[in-house]
């Protein structure tokens, strides 16, 4: 069995044709496909169905696609569910506040159904492919993190880092080239329980660039939301 196997995908699209026809090929591939038809749909069946990646479509009703992204980003359980946006030309500069929002990547309309099924499968082999480095090492450039010595290195150099700087490394490590909000970080690194507020994480990833240079250019932060490692592929 492919990629498709068993994976279940939300398309978001309030125009019937292309709905039914992009359910058609994703059918015919293999996945099970559901679906939703506004944006608050949406968000309710992303909370009952869990999908494992949804098509959304950028203009709904009710709320709007960025919306719906945003808001998915925003919440810790959904934070990582990969998106793959439906825009048309016209809509090119929304498209682009939307990638950062946190879509995966884009297809434009007029699309071919056949294109897109290929783009959902290669978006859905990244993302199992995440972890890409082993279970005991990040690589990134010329940064090493070793997980099972609690080490970070550049180049040949140990850096020595805070547990807390060396845990929020490691989440931006392991979903580099995604947007992960000031909440999702703090309460992946310090706990859900943490008493402190959202600026601890921007104390922590100034620090994090003091220490190791190499990313002051690679920690993006994203408009209101939060930060981004990006992919150096
Ligand atoms: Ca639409």
């Amino acid at each position: 069995m492919g990629i498709s196997a068993h994976k279940k995908v939300l398309i978001v699209e309030d125009e019937q044709d292309i709905l039914q026809l992009v359910k058609h090929y994703l059918e015919r591939e293999g996945f099970r496909p559901i679906t939703a038809i506004s944006g608050l749909d949406a968000l309710k069946k992303v909370k009952e169905e869990k999908p494992d990646l949804v098509v959304l479509d950028l203009m709904l009703p009710e709320m709007d696609g960025l919306e719906v992204c945003k808001r998915l980003r925003s919440m810790p359980s959904t934070a990582m569910l990969p998106i793959l946006m439906l825009t048309a030309k016209a809509e090119e500069s929304d498209t682009i506040v939307g990638l950062e929002l946190g879509a995966d990547d884009y297809v434009t309309k007029p699309f071919s159904p056949k294109a897109l099924v290929a783009r959902v499968k290669a978006l859905l082999r990244r993302i199992e492919r995440a972890p890409a480095d082993g279970p005991d090492l990040h690589l990134y450039g010329a940064l090493t993190m070793n997980l099972a010595r609690h080490e970070v290195s550049l180049g040949k150099h140990e850096v020595p880092l805070t547990a807390k700087e060396f845990g929020l490394l490691e989440h931006l490590l392991r979903h580099r080239g995604r947007v992960l909000t000031r909440e999702v970080l703090l309460s992946a690194v310090w706990g859900y329980d943490y008493y402190g507020t959202t600026r601890t994480v921007d104390v922590h990833i100034r620090r994090l660039k003091q220490k190791l240079p190499l990313l002051e250019g690679a920690i993006v932060s994203v408009k209101s939301l939060g930060y981004k490692l990006r992919d150096l592929d």
